[in-house]
């Protein structure tokens, strides 16, 4: 017979459960959940109640729960979702970190030996157990400050052996840890400098080689591209997107960063996110409200570069759905800290602490498709983060500084 466990977690000061939120638009503060000296009644892996810690005890006893009992002033928060990195990577840009900011270009960078071909060299050196290696460091660091839910990218392979590489890096980084690592396929990232052939004869030979291999071996079942006149042109995406929507894969896009064109490509193929957004303007903002595509911002990239922040005020009045994300990558994006970001981009945009809490929490869910995740709710997964504060406005006041006390995952403290 499987073993049961319960655990019961509390008195907490404000349990903020981002339960029952609208996916869309603009939120107050005052819509949500926060239940004052709450617990938390975990059984396995999932949560199956949350409210008053004192009602809740003597139940909790007689069933034999583990009691952890929190003395001081914590604040609970469901588990943290970061829904767009590229964790799994070789080497380092430091030296195009450097030279961006010493006024270069981007294609002297490149022409410098830097650039995403830079870290496609390093990548391809490595070797599969040593991307998985790197892939975990940098997901327990994830862990530590709360993301229990981490998507990561290939695309820094760009040929189908060397994308099944770094896919099955993480797939195997997967398996050694807590937190759960969501795979996408970026083979679309850039067009590879070593491929004889057009764009489009990469990108037909990339559907046709590597899509079945990604089905068959379970090893990614998202799609995603990269739409600029640096990398991918909207017209050369067509069939590449019709291909993986045919064989039942989500699609996601890296769209609008310094031309705006990729968002209608996202919202035609019915693309679960459209990423970055940074140069949307009126009108991909309107197309956006208008479907079903979750908005990511990335305001990590725009530290990076230095560049606008995407318009988060304007696509959440304008009613779409945003989600926040580190875009965590060794070119634009090294910083890696998904709350420090996303509480900056919220004094840049003037959000409310519903919205960027939504955006790393419930809204993320969605942008992965994930319905088990992202709010403490009955039945949810029992991903969990403890902060050591008695006020949960501390959390983004304190810009990504207070640190996670404790953090469950799947009801194991971690
Ligand atoms: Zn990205």
């Amino acid at each position: 017979m499987p073993t049961i466990k319960h655990t019961f977690i509390g008195p907490i000061r404000q349990a903020v459960t981002m339960a029952n939120l609208p996916l869309k638009g603009a939120l107050k503060d005052e819509q949500m959940e926060i239940i004052s000296e709450a617990g938390i009644l975990i059984k396995n892996d999932r949560i199956l109640q949350i409210g008053s810690y004192w009602d809740m005890y003597p139940e909790a006893q007689s069933i034999g729960a583990e009691i952890v009992n929190l003395k001081g002033d914590f604040v609970a928060l469901p588990g943290f979702i970061d829904c767009h990195t590229h964790i799994c990577f070789g080497g380092s840009r430091a030296k195009d970190y450097a030279m961006r900011n010493a006024g270069k270009t981007y294609l002297e960078i490149a022409k410098s030996g830097g650039g995403i071909w830079d870290t496609v060299t390093k990548t391809r050196k490595a070797s599969l157990e040593k991307l998985a290696q790197l892939t975990i460091q940098r997901a327990n660091r994830h862990l530590k400050d709360g993301i229990t839910t981490i998507e990561v990218k290939s695309g820094y392979g760009l040929s189908v052996e060397e994308e099944l590489k770094m896919l099955k890096a993480i797939k195997s980084a997967n398996e050694g840890i807590h937190a759960d690592l969501i795979p996408t396929c970026l083979a679309a990232h850039i067009p590879p400098k070593d491929f004889e052939g057009t764009n489009r004869d990469y990108l037909k030979a990339i559907a046709e080689e590597l899509f079945p291999i990604l089905k068959e071996e379970g090893l990614a079942n998202r799609i995603d591209a990269f739409i600029e006149d640096t990398a991918f042109m909207s017209e050369d995406i067509q069939s590449y997107f019709q291909k993986a929507k045919e064989m039942g894969f989500d699609i996601t896009v890296h769209a609008d960063q310094f031309y705006a064109g990729g968002s209608k490509v996202a919202v035609d193929f019915g693309a679960i996110s459209a990423d970055h957004l940074e140069a949307s303007g009126e009108k991909e903002i309107a197309i956006l409200v208008a479907s079903d595509t979750i908005a990511v911002a990335l305001p990590g990239a725009s530290m990076g570069l230095g560049v606008a922040y995407t318009p988060a005020r304007k696509l959440l009045d304008a009613g779409a759905s945003l989600a926040i994300a580190s875009d965590w990558n060794p070119g634009s994006a090294p910083m890696g800290d998904l709350l420090m970001q996303a509480s900056v981009l919220g004094t840049f945009e003037k959000l409310s602490n519903a919205e960027v809490l939504a955006a790393i929490t419930c809204r993320a869910a969605a942008a992965l498709g994930l319905q088990d995740r992202g709010q403490l709710n009955p039945g949810m997964l029992a991903d969990i983060i403890l902060f050591p504060t008695s006020d949960y406005r501390e959390i983004t006041y304190q810009q990504g500084r207070l640190k996670p006390f404790k953090v469950f995952k799947k009801g194991i403290e971690v």
